[in-house]
């Protein structure tokens, strides 16, 4: 994520603050300082932060479970909304996204329920007034850490009770269409949550939009998943497309790039055989800053992934998800190219599936 400070390392994560958290701890100390003082502003400022380790905990009590299942998880970020571990991929038996799902709001629990047992009593009230200064900092810290706990098992994504719900559903009814109830029932959470937000909390209504487009993402990658279901890449895959020659100059992919409707060029050597990328964007980009007699191949992505035209759609689409491999290679046999997989015939596929689920593709000559 850009505009992120490294603030430390931990085993292979990197712990990352975002800007807008900074400003966030600033707004907040900002706001009590102006109501009540310095050492109310202090105070505030110590719980946030106490919180927000609170938070990183949270998100390592994913990533060693994760770590577990061969899962690694390079950075965490701090938003204001919470923490984000960048996950590799997420685990695809049911069970083992039931535990990694578990694993961050147990260490809530457990934190909450250690400082509870050493602050001795609390007072059920208490828990309604977590951001009464007046309370002790341990007490408040418990009731937080218990909240958390507590609300991140909402059986809504992008809630970790939204992962522990389509864990338990995939278990009976398979991944496919445990994504498509879990997705519903998170709608009607946010929907509920919405309800709870126009007469309440107005935060309630602003976590149940993000609630919301969360389920509704999720249910669109599912659906596309299930678009693509039993096509091979050699189906899916564009064949008329102009490739560039390794030894061609910025001028000459800027030509290709007016010449044809492309948005991905493969750059391959004279046997044909891919050996980067160019986009759109790289070309346009080089133009800023180089001259036309400036080799194509100085400015190309490489380490783009190759695929055979037989292998299923499904098992090479989300490697398509990662913004640096905007297309895939096709190869034969030998290695050369002879089609280029990209997310823009792939949503063409999904478009006409969605209207006719039966309908094949692949019947070109
Ligand atoms: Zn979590």
């Amino acid at each position: 994520m850009p505009w992120s400070i490294t603030v430390g390392r931990f085993g292979g994560t990197a712990v990352k603050i975002h800007i807008t958290f900074i400003l966030f701890l600033a707004w907040i100390a900002g706001s009590a300082w102006a109501r009540e003082g310095l050492s109310a502003a202090l105070d505030s400022t110590v719980f946030i932060l106490l919180l927000f380790l609170c938070v990183v905990l949270h998100e390592f009590g994913h990533i060693l479970a994760a770590r577990r299942y061969g899962i690694k998880a390079p950075v965490v970020t701090l938003l204001p909304i919470g923490g984000v571990a960048s996950m590799q991929s997420l685990p695809k038996d049911p069970r083992q996204e039931l535990v990694v799902a578990l694993a961050g709001p147990a260490v809530n629990l457990v934190i909450g329920l250690a400082l509870f047992l050493a602050w001795g009593s609390l007072r059920p009230g208490e828990f309604a007034e977590i951001d009464n200064p007046h309370l002790s900092l341990v007490g408040r810290l418990a009731a937080a850490n218990l909240f958390l706990a507590v609300f991140n098992l909402i059986p809504a994504f992008p809630m970790d009770g939204g992962r522990v719900l389509h864990a338990l559903l995939a278990m009976r009814v398979g991944g496919a269409l445990a994504t498509e109830i879990a997705a519903k029932i998170g709608q009607a959470f946010a929907i509920g949550l919405g309800f709870l937000g126009l007469f309440g909390n107005p935060l309630l209504l602003f976590i149940a939009i993000f609630v919301y487009m969360a389920a509704a993402g999720e249910a669109q990658m599912s659906a596309s998943a299930q678009a693509l279901r039993g096509l091979t890449v050699g189906e899916a895959m564009e064949t008329r497309f102009t490739p560039i020659s390794m030894d061609a100059t910025l001028a000459q992919a800027v030509d290709a790039l007016i010449a044809t409707a492309q948005q991905e060029f493969p750059v391959v050597d004279a046997f044909g055989k891919p050996v980067g990328l160019l986009t759109r964007e790289d070309i346009l980009t080089a133009v800023r800053k180089h001259g036309g007699d400036e080799p194509a191949s100085g400015v190309m992505r490489v380490g783009v992934d190759s695929v055979r035209p037989a292998a299923p759609v499904e098992s090479v689409f989300e490697r398509l998800q990662d913004p640096k491999a905007p297309a895939l290679y096709v190869t034969d046999a030998e290695g050369v190219i002879v089609g280029l997989l990209t997310r823009q015939a792939l949503a063409e596929i999904v478009l006409i599936r969605s209207v006719r689920p039966d309908w094949r593709f692949g019947r070109r000559a």
